[in-house]
């Protein structure tokens, strides 16, 4: 269970020595009670108090690893039961479902589906994983296609049968692609959790309602198999939300640990119709899933859940930002326009897409508005030309370029006699007020 501020002081040394980078012990406690800083930061804290701390910092639901590489997925680790309290941590991973009974034509364009992404406000949208099953019971056949997978794409894996026999022939090809085994049941228990712990890979487990799952969770974790997501067995949407509900809550608000685990959701077994596919799979990407395993990816329905999935695991404490500094666009010079904007990503993406589409090389100033807009920034003062000087001082531009004209965005014109002032010798030019305005402003351009 979460310590509090207070707890957490009194196992930390007192001495306020600030190495942290905060003022007091008791300030430090305060940011790891709320999760806003690392116990690390501080070097003096014992190895027992540490131990104390890590155990009970530990999420109600925990993480489990799956894939390695690009691909590799988080999933769990949550702490909340709803986004606004603090943020939902590891977003939903997506699989596509991949059978050993179909041809190889079929397998070759499901994979080549998979290689769908799309890039937003500088994020690259892509799914994670493939979940093969092997539905013509046989180990070779089943064997052979998560070979041609696996040589064929970086995804992580799932592997699907009930047959711990087959499994095991499964692992035996990509045991070191850390893939998913699915499922461990009442029926194969043992057996799978002897695989689990010889492949130190993570395992689903899967049983006919929520009681029998935290009775097999329980068998799982007494062996040592940790890294555990839940199947529950539903599939009819009311029954999942339900038991989606109950999963995320007995651990989180019941310190119920048989359930602590992240969740896999199989929409593709829930209807035919891939339109009612797509509409189950975003009501779970909102309520919890861990991973959902979809029939098939097309783009139509891929986007936006991606998106989907992108905003709720955004942390809307913390606005999407751009990095400070210098952008430079269509390979600008010493005579090409400045602009400048705050660090809100959307902002910086419509600005600079509107820069390239008007093709004229250009300079554009980023500035660290803690990723607030312009309109925003400004009105809390954080783009002012009290900071925006020292920032056009500081950031090089004054080497890049011959001219001493700044572009400044139309909602801030008012900034533009105080920026004279604050910049000796620059002219300050009053940009338009809309990003879409931009093209046709710098054809006016003359430096
Ligand atoms: S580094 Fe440790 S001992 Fe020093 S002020 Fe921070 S919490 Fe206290």
């Amino acid at each position: 269970m979460a310590l509090t501020g207070i707890q957490i002081f009194k196992l930390l040394p007192k001495t306020n020595c600030r190495e942290c980078g905060e003022p007091t012990c008791l300030a430090f406690a305060m940011k790891l009670a709320a999760g806003k800083a690392d116990l690390s930061l501080c070097p003096y804290v014992s190895d027992e108090a540490k131990a104390q701390l890590e155990e009970a910092s530990a999420p109600p639901i925990v993480t489990v690893n799956i894939g390695v590489g690009d691909r590799a997925l988080k999933v769990g680790g949550e702490t909340v039961m709803f986004r606004h309290e603090r943020r939902f941590e590891n977003p939903t991973g997506f699989a596509i479902l991949i059978s050993d009974t179909m041809d190889e034509a079929e397998v070759d364009a499901r994979l080549e589906r998979f290689k769908l992404e799309y890039e937003r406000v500088g994020l690259v949208l892509r799914p994670e994983l493939v979940a093969i099953k092997c539905e013509s019971g046989d180990a070779d056949k089943f064997a052979a296609v998560i070979d041609k997978i696996k040589q064929s794409s970086e995804c992580s894996i799932i592997l699907m049968s009930d047959n711990a026999d087959i499994l095991a022939a499964g692992l035996r090809v990509c045991a070191d692609r850390k893939p998913l085994i699915y499922a461990a049941t009442e029926e194969n228990v043992g057996r799978v959790i002897d695989l689990a712990k010889e492949s130190s890979c993570p395992v689903v487990a899967k049983a006919a309602d929520v009681e029998k799952l935290a009775e097999l969770t329980t068998k799982l974790t007494e062996a040592g198999v940790s890294e555990i997501v839940l199947d529950s067995g539903s599939r009819t949407l009311r029954k999942v939300y339900e038991d989606q509900v109950i999963i995320r809550s007995a651990p989180l608000t019941k310190q119920f640990r048989p359930l602590g685990f992240p969740t896999i959701l199989f929409p593709c077994e829930m209807t035919d119709d891939p339109m009612k596919e797509g509409v189950i799979a975003s009501a779970f990407v909102v309520k919890y899933a861990g991973i959902i395993v979809l029939s098939d990816f097309q783009g139509e329905s891929l986007f936006p859940l991606l998106v989907e999935r992108m905003n709720i695991y955004t942390d809307p404490q913390r606005p999407l930002a751009t990095t400070e500094g210098i952008y430079e666009i269509n390979n600008p010079d010493e005579n090409s326009p400045v602009l400048i904007t705050t660090n809100f990503s959307l902002t910086y993406f419509i600005v600079s897409g509107e820069i390239e589409n008007s093709r004229i090389p250009s300079y554009l100033l980023v500035q660290d508005t803690e990723g607030l807009s312009v309109l925003t920034s400004w009105a809390a003062g954080k783009f002012s030309a009290d900071l925006i000087a020292p920032f056009i001082k500081k950031c090089g531009i004054v080497d890049k370029v011959k001219h001493r004209k700044l572009i400044i965005p139309g909602y801030a014109a008012v900034e533009s006699g105080g920026l004279e002032e604050e910049l000796p010798g620059w002219e300050v030019l009053v940009g338009p007020r809309e990003g879409s305005l931009i093209p046709a402003y710098l054809k006016t351009w003359k430096a």
